[in-house]
């Protein structure tokens, strides 16, 4: 949030045309599928409410992990579907989704036990969700006719999605994306086709591997698309924009010898003379720590290998190849010149870790 003062050039730019283009794309790939436009973790790092106006337009209803989540769209007027992918955590939690028109998941026994002695003002929808080979969240498939017996005979539920999720929908060729597949088809096959249907995220949209035979009664659940990003291991853009772009100044630029070293631990040694560029951001502003030598930051106009460990309010890079440099010129960590995937592969991580940890002092600014 950019409220209060903000001195400090280092920012989140966040391209809400670039988030409404990428939910334009997301429908288009679900054609004959519901939206479920993924905007937890605040938006992914890019601010909930903002992402919930900008992709408004293109979605059937949001998902959020929980409630705390689910309540901060309802304060800012949306009234839209809100999907708790991670359901209730106590039976307090039902009474508020009914108030507030809230879907939770229901994936535990204590999650059904509640929701089947809970007195509720009004019946809510309910997303069943089946473990069908995660093994994380969900009952399993031959709990699910007996489940769904209950639920259907249960006056505080309005209608039952059943879901599921998959654990390689990024490997386009894993054998776990279609017996996960053919679990989930064949339970849907025989419990009430009146049933909505829920089993994609993106990278399950967007994997031509995975055929989920697209119904007006399946939702799929876009979450990464939406910020610019393909999930999958196919080098395809799918005509995706990346959404933020995080800015730092130039704090401090200065020549080293060849020999010495430069931050904590002393781990990158200059090899000759060198100049190094110290810029406004660090571990605290959610830039990883771990990021090692040679990590590539876009600083005018071209890639510049970060020399020396991250700190907690700055990195330092080798500018020795940059023609010109000055305090004040502004670096880019990620985004439209520097893709996050290539930064994410860089510090051995996933661009949903990057993107999800960029902290609350980094000011988001909208345009
Ligand atoms: C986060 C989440 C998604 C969205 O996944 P993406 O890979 O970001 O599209 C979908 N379903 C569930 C259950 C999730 O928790």
């Amino acid at each position: 949030m950019s409220n209060g003062l903000h001195f400090r050039p280092t920012r989140a730019e966040i391209d809400t045309d670039a988030l409404r283009h990428n939910a334009t794309m997301a429908r288009k790939h679900a054609t004959h599928c519901k939206l479920l436009g993924v905007i937890k973790a605040n938006g992914y790092g890019h601010g909930a409410v903002e992402v919930a106006h900008a992709i408004n337009g293109s979605v059937d209803a949001y998902g959020v992990a929980f409630i705390d989540e689910a309540l901060k769209l309802r304060d800012a007027g949306f009234t839209q579907p809100v999907v708790l992918l991670e359901g209730c955590f106590s039976p307090a939690e039902l009474p508020v989704c009914a108030h507030y028109d809230l879907q939770p998941v229901i994936h535990q026994q204590h999650q059904l036990d509640a929701i089947l002695q809970a007195r509720l003002v009004k019946p809510i929808a309910v997303w069943l969700k089946i473990d069908t080979g995660m093994h994380r969240l969900g009952f399993a498939p031959d709990e699910i006719d007996a489940v769904v017996a209950k639920l259907d005979r249960c006056p505080q539920v309005a209608s039952i999605t059943l879901m599921t999720h998959f654990a390689n929908a990024d490997v386009s060729d894993h054998p776990l994306n279609e017996a996960q597949l053919d679990r989930f088809d064949e339970i849907c096959a025989r419990t009430s086709p009146a049933l909505s249907l829920s089993a994609a995220n993106t990278a399950a949209l967007l994997s031509s591997a995975l055929d989920l035979g697209a119904q007006e009664s399946q939702w799929c659940r876009t979450g990464i698309m939406l910020y610019g990003v393909n999930p999958t291991d196919t080098a395809a853009t799918f005509s995706l924009l990346p959404a933020m772009k995080l800015i730092a100044p130039v704090m401090a630029v200065r020549t080293v010898a060849s020999g010495d070293a430069v931050g904590y631990g002393s781990t990158w040694r200059a090899t000759r003379t060198s100049r190094i560029a110290t810029l406004a951001i660090g571990y605290a502003d959610g830039y990883p720590r771990h990021a090692p030598n040679g990590t590539p930051v876009w600083l005018n106009g071209q890639r510049v290998p970060l020399a020396g460990r991250v700190s907690m309010d700055m990195i330092t890079v080798d500018v020795t190849e940059l023609a010109q440099v000055a305090v004040g010129d502004e670096a880019e960590l990620w985004g439209p010149n520097l893709a996050v995937d290539e930064v994410a592969a860089a510090v051995q991580t996933i661009t949903y870790e990057l993107l999800t940890r960029v902290s609350e002092r980094v000011p988001r600014h909208y345009k």
